[in-house]
């Protein structure tokens, strides 16, 4: 006789968002829930002892400031459901960090993994992103120090890859199919994070067609050898189903069977759904099939009605090229001290890069400067000028200001001299203040002269 105790079971969250979609038809809708919903209640999952369901809650607003700059603020960028999502992974945050459960999936929508540090709008379906604010709500609550983001979403996770973009102690890994043939057309190998934190950012572009043979050689070969060096305290998972071999809106050829056993080896803490957009045909049996592994179960009966072993063959021309791209990756990995010591030698006190973001759902251009300190002492502290354009008219623009965890003295006073000589400059709409140190976070409104806080 074996019993589960709670530290063993495999907690679950489903929150299907009905009252939000982007438009009645869009792929991005609740039913993308519902069927797996079913599936799960079919297989009988939700009886077992090793299945612990919770409820959402909602997300504070502070919770998403920590991880981006809304503009104006928090509520315009946010429905209830959003904060519903993003609440959802904070409670299985929670639920692991007291034990009560081993590893947890939440399964939310709306979906988070392409919305970046700042936000003016919608992105590839998302608005906020679930995995980085639950990232920093563990750094901040919890003080985990390194934590390991592999997302195995078909679209490459530009937003996350950008959000921790200069951080030495997350890492982010994206699989895809090659931006050259998907939205959002970025995650090449050259991707490699800002000069402080080159190589902790890794991407993994996969030609279309790839199997499940395709990905396991990934996995075996250059993902379970990273995490072995870089040793998170946490493995986090953007799962994301549109792999799937029936996806309408991408063409890879994964099957359920191969995203369980992916996650049987990856083994990751805490799993937050991403995209999946074949809602009958996908969903159900990649779901059931990822949370049965997930709680020790046996998945090897979740087969999809249409699926027959060995229907999908890689060419050798696309053997040799997921071969060459891992080859490629794990030398940039292997190098990852060089890479920053080279990238800092001569760099100066700052670093800038100019960008265009462009927010495909809601249509809005967006221009960013950004500049961080290369700070001897610390992460150093982060400013970005942002303007965002619909058509003819700006929509917003902002001076947002990020101090990081454990700054020092010198980064946190420049970085506060810098908020205050953008408060009243009329050509600037808004000015935020990230204190990610104090876990404080503040927004003055240039045009009403006043200043809120979270
Ligand atoms: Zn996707
Ligand atoms: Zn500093």
């Amino acid at each position: 006789m074996s019993s589960i105790g709670k530290a063993g079971k495999t907690g679950l969250i489903f929150f299907p968002a009905f009252d939000w979609a982007i438009s009645p038809t869009h792929p991005e809708r609740e039913e993308r829930l519902l069927y797996t919903r079913d599936q799960i209640f079919e297989e009988g999952l939700m009886d077992l002892p090793a299945i612990e369901e919770y409820k959402p809650r909602l997300a504070e607003k502070k919770d998403v400031a920590r991880a981006h700059f809304c503009v104006p603020d928090v509520e315009s960028q946010v429905t209830e459901a959003h904060l519903i999502a993003a609440g959802s992974t904070l409670t299985l945050a929670d639920a692991l960090e007291k034990g009560e459960i081993r590893n947890g999936f939440a399964l939310v929508r709306p979906p988070g993994h392409h919305s970046m540090r700042v936000v003016h709008g919608n992105r590839g379906f998302c608005n906020i992103n679930n995995m980085a604010i639950m990232v920093e709500y563990l750094r901040t609550k919890y003080g985990h120090k390194r934590i390991a983001v592999i997302d195995t979403d078909v679209h490459h996770g530009d937003g996350t890859q950008e959000i921790f973009w200069h951080d030495q102690d997350v890492l982010c890994l994206s699989f895809h199919q090659d931006g050259h043939t998907l939205y959002p057309g970025s995650g090449f190998v050259n991707e490699m994070g800002g000069p402080q934190a080159l190589a902790r950012t890794l991407n993994v572009p996969l030609p279309p067609g790839t199997t499940d043979e395709g990905i396991h050689y990934v996995l075996d070969n250059l993902i379970l050898p990273v995490l072995d060096d870089f040793k998170p305290d946490l493995i986090l998972n953007s799962a994301g189903q549109d792999n799937h071999y029936t996806d309408p809106l991408a063409n890879m050829r994964f099957s359920a069977n191969g995203y369980a056993r992916l996650n049987e080896k990856l083994a990751p803490d805490l799993c937050v759904l991403e995209g999946g957009y074949a809602v009958e045909t996908a969903l159900p049996y990649v779901n059931t099939g990822i949370i049965q592994a997930m709680a020790g179960l046996d998945y090897s009966h979740v087969k999809e009605p249409d699926y027959v072993p060995g229907r999908f063959v890689q060419t050798e021309g696309m053997k040799r090229e997921i071969e060459h791209t891992v080859a490629q990756v794990q030398k940039i990995w292997d190098q990852r001290d060089e890479l920053v010591a080279q990238a800092l030698d001569g760099a100066g006190d700052f670093y800038r890069r100019k960008k265009r973001v462009f927010y495909d759902t809601d249509m809005i251009n967006e221009n960013q400067e950004e500049v961080v300190r290369l700070c001897p002492d610390c992460a150093g502290y982060m400013t970005i000028l942002t303007s965002a354009q619909r058509g003819y008219g700006i929509l917003n623009s902002a001076f947002c200001v990020s101090i990081p965890r454990g700054a020092c003295s010198s980064c946190r006073d420049d970085a506060k001299e810098e908020y205050a000589e953008h408060v009243d400059d009329k050509r600037i709409g808004y000015v935020l203040m990230q204190d990610k140190d104090k876990d404080k976070f503040k927004l003055y409104n240039n045009m009403i002269r006043t200043e809120r806080g979270y």
